[in-house]
């Protein structure tokens, strides 16, 4: 007997997160972490809670965090939705905005995510193709996105890195919903980004930000993402969220570490200057490496060689993200290569010297 799935979780695979190796010994540059410890405070934050109240139910509506965020991005804390990592923030986004039938569109490549949580909810997904400037075609941006419920739009986009103008944003707004503004790479680009496009008029009550603690702040295991969007769609969603979607440990872990500024911003500045040896050292081997605005560079090599490449180096336990893209159509031409995140200097020299080992045997 089959079992009773609903239609749509029975026509998709579902989304493939990035390998996550549970033995120590492995160089991890495939899922955009930070290589850096989050703050001290934060550890201190999680000792306190952890011996604090684990008996009763966290805040539901976490307001330490909220008074927090929204001191920094300088909004009103009820603009703020913590969520259970931002992939939650989208799943609540899909779910408060999206009846099964609506569209979504989304830049290709970026986040796949996108299209499976619109894919669960019966959407349908139009793909907004990059061209080989990773722009779109502004005409085709509004024929898309006009009749849209949700445009989503990583700024700083992955894999690529890239990141685009207001002008170039205001592009995807759809005529009756809202643009999504994935700012998950944010604090890595040259003008950190602070949400600010949402004060802008024509952004004002069109937009969503979403954020993670996964990136910039060093906390990717312990799952902390927001939102900051005009109160009324705040208050909207909130619905959608669950009682407690986040835990008390999480929302002590994740209030301490946004109030640490200091220690975010050292490690930004540490991150970027690595980005930058790698965008170096990587065309000696043989790479071409994006100019990158993340914590990441999408690079393709002269050989076409890109999984075997990906093999060489988890034989010497470094994990990079292989990547595969389709093109526009059965014809045109996808794009494929790694994504390879920036890591300490000391996991990147291993890199380099991996990747020299790798190349000469291909
Ligand atoms: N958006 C983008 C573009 C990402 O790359 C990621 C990380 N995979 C996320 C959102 C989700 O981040 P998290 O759920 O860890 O907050």
């Amino acid at each position: 007997m089959p079992l009773p799935f609903r239609t749509a979780i029975q026509q998709i695979g579902g989304y493939v997160p990035g390998e996550q190796p549970q033995a120590t010994g492995w160089i991890k540059l495939n899922t955009n972490e930070n290589p850096y410890p989050p703050s001290p405070k934060v550890v201190e934050a999680i000792q306190n809670a952890a011996t604090g109240r684990l008996n009763v139910y966290p805040d539901p509506m976490a307001r330490s965090f909220r008074k927090a965020a929204a001191a920094l991005f300088d909004v009103d804390p009820d603009c703020i939705l913590p969520a259970n990592g931002s992939d939650e923030n989208l799943t609540i986004l899909m779910r408060s905005f999206c009846d099964a039938g609506d569209a979504i569109v989304y830049p290709y490549p970026s986040y796949v995510l996108y299209e499976t949580l619109a894919k669960i909810q019966g959407c349908d997904v139009r793909r907004l193709h990059l061209n080989d400037q990773l722009n779109w075609d502004a005409g085709e941006a509004t024929d898309l996105c006009r009749s849209a419920k949700l445009t989503f739009v990583p700024n700083p986009n992955s894999p690529t890195g890239n990141c685009w103008t207001p002008d170039e944003l205001e592009q995807l707004l759809p005529d009756d919903g809202l643009l999504i503004l994935d700012e998950a790479y944010g604090d890595f680009a040259n003008t950190p980004h602070r949400g600010e496009l949402l004060k802008q008029p024509r952004f004002h009550q069109r937009m969503v930000v979403t954020r993670t603690l996964s990136k910039s702040y060093s906390l990717a295991g312990l799952r902390f993402g927001f939102s900051i969007a005009d109160e009324q769609l705040t208050q909207g969603m909130q619905k959608v969220k669950d009682s407690y979607n986040c835990d008390a440990i999480a929302i002590a872990a994740a209030t301490a570490a946004i109030e640490d500024q200091d220690w975010m911003l050292e490690n930004r500045g540490r991150i970027l200057a690595t980005r930058q040896r790698m965008a170096a050292e990587l065309p000696k081997l043989g790479f071409v490496a994006l100019p990158s605005q993340a914590n990441f560079l999408w690079t393709t090599h002269s050989s076409g060689r890109h999984k075997d490449i990906y093999e060489g180096l988890k034989q010497q336990q470094i994990l990079v993200r292989y990547m595969q893209f389709s093109g526009k159509s059965a014809d045109a031409e996808g794009l494929e290569g790694l994504r390879i995140t920036v890591g300490t200097d000391a996991e990147i020299d291993r890199l380099l010297q991996a990747l020299e080992t790798t190349i000469s045997r291909l």
